[in-house]
């Protein structure tokens, strides 16, 4: 890596000197880094941005994006982006989506299909949300046996061991032959 090489969170100017552009974001004092990249300080603009080596990976505000559920905690999901607008993505961006609003026992599990929005950038985490009846969970599996599950109204259940169950349930749910090929 060269010297400008940065990695998420260094230092890459005093916000006297540089404002916060591109892929960064002020913490009061430094701009950061907001991602692994190349640090690039505008010296005519004064705007301190990192160019990311794979720019177009990175979602913005208002994309749909689908993904894998890769850690699921008490008020939020992690998710890894596979799709950004439709369009396959090898970064494996994360993203994270507050769940804390949504009145579902098992809004999502770990290794489902999710789709989101993204709604902001905030300290070099992304953040998405679920709650709209076109997003939420496009695949998962039996809690119980792994077996598949059909929808059955606002629930979920497996067709090996019946296990009921509930998801917030994308209005694709079950839709799209991409997904049954993870079985
Ligand atoms: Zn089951």
């Amino acid at each position: 890596m060269s010297e400008n090489a940065v990695f998420p969170g260094d230092k890459i100017a005093s916000i006297e000197e540089y404002e916060a552009g591109y892929n960064t974001f002020d913490d009061g004092d430094m701009v950061r880094a907001a991602t692994v990249g190349q640090k690039d300080l505008d010296k005519t603009t004064r705007i301190a941005s990192i160019k990311h080596p794979k720019l177009l990976s990175i979602p913005k505000d208002g994309d749909i994006v689908i993904g894998t559920v890769a850690a699921v905690m008490s008020s939020m999901i992690a998710v890894s982006i596979d799709y950004i607008n439709g369009k396959p993505t090898t970064s494996k961006v994360e993203c994270i989506c507050g769940t804390r609003n949504i009145r579902i026992r098992n809004v999502a599990l770990v290794n489902d299909i999710v789709t989101l929005k993204i709604i902001s950038h905030l300290n070099g985490t992304i953040h998405a949300a679920i709650s709209e009846s076109g997003l939420g969970v496009l695949f998962t599996k039996c809690r119980k046996c792994g077996g598949k599950v059909v929808p059955m109204r606002d629930a979920i259940k497996c067709v090996e061991c019946s296990w009921i169950d509930e998801r917030k349930l994308s209005s694709d749910f079950g839709k799209g032959d991409i997904f049954n090929l993870r079985d």
